[in-house]
């Protein structure tokens, strides 16, 4: 599935608020539903495992995480951007041509969990 950024974002919105960090998302493998304030939580109670490496800072909050598209399973290290990217393509720019393999004007996500 194919999706502007735009577009991508007004459906966030509407499911889950202008709070980005209440987003959330669904590993297509896994099926663990993470957002950035699920992973605080974890990290703060002790249970944030992730099986990827995330580099953390001072409070263990993983850096450069991609909610959107890495999943921070104990037990999974699927990735929107992998062999089998997606499911869903954000496009940047819509006006302009996108490459999936090349990730220009464009990344990979994985679907919103319901709201
Ligand atoms: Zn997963």
């Amino acid at each position: 599935m194919e999706i502007s950024k735009a577009d991508w974002m007004a459906e966030g919105r509407k499911r889950f608020g202008d709070n980005t960090n209440a987003w959330k998302f669904q590993c297509p493998q896994c099926g663990r539903i993470q957002s950035y304030d699920i992973v605080r939580k974890e990290v703060e109670n002790g249970t944030f495992k992730p099986k990827r490496n995330f580099q953390a800072d001072d409070k263990g909050l993983p850096l450069n995480l991609s909610i959107y598209a890495e999943c921070t399973s104990p037990n999974c290290n699927w990735s929107a951007y992998g062999l089998f990217s997606g499911p869903v393509t954000v496009i940047y720019d819509p006006d302009k041509p996108h490459d999936v393999n090349r990730k220009e004007n464009c990344t990979m996500a994985f679907e919103f969990a319901d709201a």
